[in-house]
């Protein structure tokens, strides 16, 4: 027998361990800050850098690690570093690939708070960040500058839904130089092979489709380049990102069924979007697998399917007031950002003020279509058009 330990040290120290070969098919959950070595040869040689073994819980654990290699299969990548959010993923590829000096180039069409990024690096980082056209495909080659490190793309923006050449764009910034990366949280990674049209960085917003159910707040930087996960690993260490095991087990959870739920959610949108297009209230539907939405074609030549996101302009001759009484009449629909979860959502954008040549004067709503029957959705728009 072992010598007897004191009530206390006997608290936190036992010989037991639990026999190997567990074998189940949730992914177990290591929760980690402090990560233990055999000894101290083990520790010096250890390499926070190669996700061989484990170093500290800021650089992942088993629980991590499954789920980036999941994200990064999803999209044909090879590499997956999670951030805290969506936004924190975009901020580590900027300041990855960014210093004084740089410049960057974003559709005019982007996720805003990337676009408040842009700004902030403009005015107090010595980056110049500009903005194009979301449209402009090929034509972007007349933008790029010798500096010009980086081109963001949106496909599509998520209010204003224009569907951008990503081929094009890609082989303009190639020529050049530049990287190319892609916000591809519409497509969840499934209706959108962005690697294959020559993007270099994906960035996923798991907050949506991945997590699928409003509660988790993720993000996703996935690469095929080994210099280029580099240089995103020393970003992501340097702004100290680290994850939450219980958030990853969630997303790992909510994996299986997300091609389902992204089908589902696809199939009703365009069920309520083509209700829509028919009514007198609304002018243009701004889904990209209509003919309404700019970039429609591009949409029809690289997509394989469409998320439940989508925006429509109300006829010019709606005031503010009335379409903002339309959105507060709706009652399955409820008011809130973000979307991909299993409830549909509404929200109106004040469109013309966040655009450089925004021409419609009509309001801009957005709906994310969720889980429920579409007809009980499609008789809620109505009953608030009425309410109108
Ligand atoms: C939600 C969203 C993000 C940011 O994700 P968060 O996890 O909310 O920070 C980025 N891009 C797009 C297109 C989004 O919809």
């Amino acid at each position: 027998m072992p010598k007897k330990k004191n009530s206390q040290t006997a608290l936190m120290h036992s010989e037991y361990t639990a026999p190997t070969g567990f074998d189940a098919f949730p992914v177990a959950i290591h929760h980690a800050s402090t990560v233990l070595f055999k000894n101290v040869a083990a520790m010096r040689a250890r390499d926070w850098q190669e996700k061989s073994g484990y170093t500290y819980g800021l650089h992942g654990t088993p629980t991590s690690f499954t789920l980036e290699a999941r994200l990064a299969e999803i999209e044909g990548g090879r590499y997956c570093l999670l951030a805290p959010s969506g936004l924190a993923a975009i901020t580590m590829i900027d300041l990855a690939l960014l210093k004084s000096g740089d410049d960057v180039l974003l559709p005019d069409n982007v996720y805003n708070p990337n676009r408040e990024l842009g700004n902030w690096l403009d005015r107090d980082f010595g980056i110049s960040a500009r903005y194009y056209d979301p449209l402009i495909g090929a034509g972007i080659t007349g933008l790029i500058q010798p500096n010009t490190r980086l081109i963001w793309t949106e496909a599509p923006g998520s209010v204003s839904m224009e569907v951008p050449d990503i081929p094009a764009i890609c082989a303009a910034a190639h020529a050049k130089g530049a990287l190319v990366a892609i916000d591809n949280t519409w497509s969840a990674g499934l209706a959108l092979r962005a690697f294959d049209l020559g993007i270099d960085i994906v960035m996923q917003a798991l907050t949506k489709y991945q997590s699928g159910g409003s509660d988790i707040l993720m993000g996703a930087v996935i690469t095929r380049d080994p210099v280029l996960n580099q240089k995103l690993q020393t970003a992501h260490m340097r702004l100290g990102f680290g994850v939450g095991m219980d958030d990853a087990y969630l997303v790992l959870r909510s994996l299986p069924t997300m091609k389902l739920r992204f089908e589902a959610h696809d199939a009703a949108a365009r069920t309520v979007a083509a209700w829509l297009k028919q009514r007198p209230e609304i002018s243009r539907v701004l889904h990209p697998a209509f003919s309404d939405c700019p970039g429609h074609e591009i949409w029809q030549r690289d997509f394989t399917g469409a998320g439940g996101l989508f925006s429509v302009l109300f006829d010019a001759r709606y005031s503010e007031e009335q379409t903002d009484r339309f959105v507060d009449s709706l009652k399955l629909f409820k008011i809130g950002y973000s979307w991909g979860g299993a409830n549909s959502l509404c929200v109106p954008y004040r469109i013309q003020g966040m655009r450089k040549n925004w021409q419609d004067q009509g309001i801009l709503v957005r709906f994310n279509i969720g889980l429920e029957d579409p007809q009980d959705l499609i008789a809620d728009i109505e009953q608030a058009f009425a309410a109108m």
